[in-house]
């Protein structure tokens, strides 16, 4: 199977300590993938290398036929190619509705004076209601982006990573500040995204990583120390060991 993302044998060092150290992790087209590890385990350093923000100092990062760790491509090229981030916090457009804020994040708008006018179009007004549909905000589209609870600003920021058509979509603790009812909501955005695209996950919140149900990678000082269903990754010996302290 052709992976979507191929990262491979990656280090990064910051002065002299090694925070990605022999990296390598695989991503398909389509899953859905949590990424866990206690704090330090280099989760934050490992999506600003594929996003571009960190270039590492060895190894290499594949997204189609390009190597993107190399030095000219930058992060808006990088996501330009169709990778996304969200993220902890939501930075919507508060003052514009969802609607306007769905329009703004729209990749390639069409019709005339589409960059000031592209709501207006037929087509760009079906690519927004189905976003708004996807992250279940699609009776809310008149309302004003700075009304929302904190849960539905987290949603439409996943719907204008979504407007953007994303290939892969890197998140951030999603689930964090939400109540039950929107994390399960959560769950359910994320996993429906993932049908179309991959999702990666970067989670602190073992329950929210129970209810994703999906493929866990932990790491721990820069590397992959486990991989599999988290029955699988909490069971191994030195997952245990990591999370609960030498
Ligand atoms: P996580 O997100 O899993 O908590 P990070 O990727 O933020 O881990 O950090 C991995 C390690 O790299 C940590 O020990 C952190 O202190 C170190 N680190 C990360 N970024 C920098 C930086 N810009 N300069 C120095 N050290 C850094």
């Amino acid at each position: 199977m052709s992976m979507l993302l191929e990262v491979d044998g990656v280090s990064v060092s910051f002065d002299g300590f090694r925070a990605i150290n022999n990296l390598s992790i695989n991503f398909g087209k389509t899953e859905l993938r949590a990424i866990i590890g206690p704090n330090g385990a280099g989760k934050t350093t490992f999506m600003d290398i594929v996003t571009g923000k960190t270039k590492p100092d060895e190894g290499s990062v594949i997204w189609g036929d390009m190597n993107i760790s190399l030095l000219g491509m930058s992060e808006s090229r990088i996501a330009m190619e169709g990778i996304g981030r969200k993220f902890q916090k939501p930075t919507v457009f508060e003052a514009q509705t969802v609607r306007q804020n769905l329009a703004m994040a729209l990749k390639n708008p069409r019709g005339p004076f589409a960059v000031l006018m592209h709501s207006k179009t037929a087509e760009n007004a079906r690519k927004i209601e189905a976003v708004a549909e996807e992250i279940g905000l699609a009776d809310s589209l008149t309302r004003l982006a700075g009304e929302l609870s904190h849960g539905q600003k987290q949603w439409l920021e996943i719907g204008m990573l979504l407007a953007q058509e994303p290939r892969l979509l890197l998140v951030d603790e999603p689930a964090a500040g939400m109540t039950v009812e929107e994390r399960e909501k959560t769950t359910d955005i994320l996993r429906r995204a993932a049908q179309t695209r991959a999702v990666v996950v970067v989670e602190h919140d073992m329950e929210f990583v129970r209810r994703l149900d999906c493929k866990v990678t932990v790491l721990h000082e820069g590397s992959v120390l486990a991989e599999g269903s988290l029955d699988h990754v909490t069971s191994n010996p030195r997952v245990i060991e990591v999370y609960l302290g030498r």
